[in-house]
């Protein structure tokens, strides 16, 4: 008969591997499935400089390589590959893989986090992957000695700019509005680099080129008049939404995809699955609340395993 784990943890990014960690640490069997490309967004990231314990930044995807080096020596196992079915109706619960493996569970945890969210104009479709990234640290150096945009003005916006100064000439940050979201230390530290040049109060109304981009338009929100940019590449950083259309009809999500919360900690709508990380929370989004919720969720497994055990011992002698 195939293995029955104990929790199935999908997703791999600090939520997934913290809660691999307190799974093992509580006896438990546990798988991760986590993605074809795991990690999340600290696999984007360079340097962390607010998660504790590292008195000089951590790069991201050093971090992610700790977590996942510590849970796999206590005894996580590991498959690298997509979720693409599961099947919560039923205990032990079901998940199926893009390589069409199937895996069976008394208990799972969906951490799967968020994706990169799109402005959704068709000409960004055109120039996608070349010309238009969602991520400096994978592409900018396509654009060494170049100029280029960074559309949005949160956090990851003001990140992707101060990464970018430092190979591009120059970096427009085109925002919507004339006040940043960003946290403050990161917002001073992009307004007093020389080559990041600031357009406020801007939407992106179209990119422009030929087979490659050569040019931004963009339309001032206050005046109403359309300008052109010329720019060789643009990074949108508009914010992320959560990768959860594989849970449809399994799970009940909210009109933006987040997983529902039932009773305000890691339960959701089916009994013996819960959720960590930023697949459940719009509004905190750093690795150290991630992994505040992954072992959150690791230990309400355990809890919800322990009655499993009774239960279905209880069963057995009826
Ligand atoms: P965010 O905070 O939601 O900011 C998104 C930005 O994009 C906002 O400035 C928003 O404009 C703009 N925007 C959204 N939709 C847009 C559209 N359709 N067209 C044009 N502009 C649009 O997203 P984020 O910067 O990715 O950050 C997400 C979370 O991760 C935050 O909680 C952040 O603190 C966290 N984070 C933390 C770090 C860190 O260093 N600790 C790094 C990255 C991210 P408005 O301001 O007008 O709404």
């Amino acid at each position: 008969m195939a293995k029955v784990y104990d929790i199935i943890i999908i997703g791999a990014g600090p939520a997934g591997l913290t809660a691999a960690i307190y799974g093992v640490r509580a006896g438990r069997s546990v798988l991760v499935v986590g993605g074809k490309t795991p990690g999340g967004q600290l696999m984007l990231t360079t340097d962390v400089e607010d998660y504790p314990g590292f008195v000089d930044a951590v790069q991201g995807p050093e971090l992610v390589q700790k977590m996942r080096g510590q849970a796999s020596r206590l005894g996580a196992e590991f498959l690298d590959d997509n979720v693409t079915t599961v099947y919560f109706k039923k205990s032990p619960f079901t998940i199926e893989t893009d390589e069409k493996k199937k895996f069976s569970a008394k208990s799972v945890i969906i951490a799967v986090g968020s994706a990169y969210k799109w402005l959704g104009i068709p000409s960004e479709l055109k120039f996608k992957g070349n010309g238009i990234s969602t991520c400096a640290v994978c592409d900018g150096y396509f654009f060494k000695n170049k100029d280029v945009a960074v559309i949005g003005g949160g956090d990851t916006a003001m990140r992707e700019a101060l990464f970018l100064s430092k190979i591009c000439k120059t970096v427009s940050v085109i925002h919507r509005r004339n006040v940043l979201r960003a946290q403050a230390v990161l917002q001073e530290r992009a307004k007093a680099t020389k080559n990041i040049k600031w357009i406020w109060n801007s939407d992106v109304q179209e990119f422009l080129g030929d087979k490659k981009l050569s040019g931004v338009k963009i339309k001032n929100t206050k005046t109403h008049q359309t300008s052109t940019l010329k720019i060789d590449g643009a990074f949108v950083a508009i914010g992320h939404e959560p990768s959860t259309g594989f849970l449809k009809g399994q799970l009940e999500t909210d009109s933006k995809g987040y997983v529902v919360v039932k009773g305000g900690y890691t339960e959701t709508s089916a009994p013996g699955v819960f959720v960590a990380g930023d697949v459940r929370d719009f509004r905190y989004q750093q690795a150290i609340t991630a992994a505040g919720f992954g072992c959150m969720a690791a230990m309400d497994a355990d809890s919800y395993l322990h009655g499993f055990r009774s239960q279905s011992v209880a069963a057995k002698k009826i």
